[in-house]
């Protein structure tokens, strides 16, 4: 990482923003000191407390993702307001004020487009999304590896608990919000029998919401024993490897499969296990892979349904932050994530999410 160089207009009345500007998989990043935005009508100034690293900042990172350049990667944060300018809400309605604790939309939405007229903001014909996009000269804090991020328009926002821990709440907007869509997608319902594939952050997420939500049976499927072990403690009623998990999909039911792994055997092995009347949400498959097969008359007469589910809208962000808030899997949640380093050690930071030592990696900003 290059340390500080300094961005051309800095004002001198307040502390400057710094961000890990990423240039691309040659250039890595650097930490530059940007001027505080001017916000226009209803943008929103946070101060982030604590960013966690997706897989798909590491993926990015790889240069496994293109992403336009350069860019402040990063998406799963939480943050204090420090500015607002007109007036802007979260989504049930209370006010945004300097002070008030919060968590954001992964995407931007206009709110008049046919797609989010029809029920899917988060793929808005003009979406803009957090740790996605080019630095412009307006919207310089556009992701979550700084110490500020810029809200623009559109933006949903959900206040988060004074008393969620941080590494809890983090990754709320993305880990936690797609799984919560995935699970409204399949119509996940109390008594269902489902089969969650893949335990990473995700799969460890549905696990303990598909409990909370009622699920009977969850069967979690990893090839790895470690993170079936985790299953068990986030509240699956039994877990497997991916040569089981047909024998135990037959026995305990699979009204609903989550597949989260994106592995095309998994993905396959969805399709496959899937009860009768049964709903399959793909999630994890989000690049290209090899083609999987099914055959359709079982899908006939099976009643079957497949929902793919990227994302999720503001909705399922405020019901992601309530499910963290008071499940009594919290403490397990936390313990996924190891004591935050600072944005200063970023580059130690992503070597230890590509090592994949735990399922989020933190970053502090103070
Ligand atoms: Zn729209
Ligand atoms: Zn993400």
């Amino acid at each position: 990482m290059t340390v500080p160089s300094t961005a051309s207009s800095r004002r001198s009345d307040a502390t400057p923003p710094l961000a890990a500007v990423w240039s691309g998989p040659d250039s890595g990043f650097a930490l530059v000191t940007q001027p505080r935005p001017e916000l226009a009508p209803g943008e929103v100034l946070v101060r982030i407390e604590l960013a966690t690293i997706c897989g798909s900042d590491v993926h990015t990172i790889s240069g496994d993702r293109p992403t336009p350049l350069p860019t402040v990667l990063g998406h799963e944060a939480v943050g204090v307001v420090e500015e607002v300018a007109g007036s802007v809400r979260t989504v049930d309605g209370r006010a945004v004020e300097p002070g008030l604790r919060v968590t954001w939309t992964i995407g931007t939405s206009c709110g008049s487009c046919r797609r989010c007229v029809r029920g899917v903001p988060q793929k808005c014909t003009s979406v803009r999304k957090y740790g996605h996009e080019a630095i412009t000269d307006h919207w310089r804090l556009n992701g979550g590896f700084a110490t500020h991020c810029h809200l623009v328009e559109g933006t949903g926002l959900v206040s988060v608990p004074e008393d969620l821990p941080a590494a809890v709440a983090a990754p709320a907007n993305c880990a936690t919000a797609t799984v919560v869509c995935a699970a409204r997608r399949a119509e996940l319902s109390a008594g269902d029998s489902v089969v969650v594939i893949g335990c990473g952050m995700l799969g460890l997420t549905a696990v303990a919401y598909a409990r909370e939500l009622g699920a009977e049976h969850v069967v979690a499927c990893d090839v790895d024993e470690s993170r079936r072990r985790l299953a068990l403690d986030f509240g699956a009623t039994a877990v497997c490897g991916p040569a089981e998990l047909l024998e135990h999909a037959e026995k305990y039911g699979a009204d609903v499969v989550i597949e989260l792994s994106g592995n095309s055997r998994a993905v396959q092995s969805a399709l496959d296990v899937v009860g009768l009347d049964g709903r399959v949400a793909l999630v994890g498959s989000v690049s290209p892979g090899p083609e999987v097969s099914f055959e359709p008359n079982t899908f006939v007469r099976n009643l079957s349904h497949v929902v793919g589910s990227h994302n999720y809208t503001v909705d399922d962000l405020a019901e992601a932050v309530r499910f963290l808030a008071q499940s009594p899997a919290q403490r397990l949640f936390a313990d996924l994530v190891p004591d935050a380093l600072p944005l200063s050690d970023l580059d130690a930071a992503v070597a230890a999410a590509r090592q994949g030592i735990a399922p989020r990696i933190a970053l502090r900003m103070g």
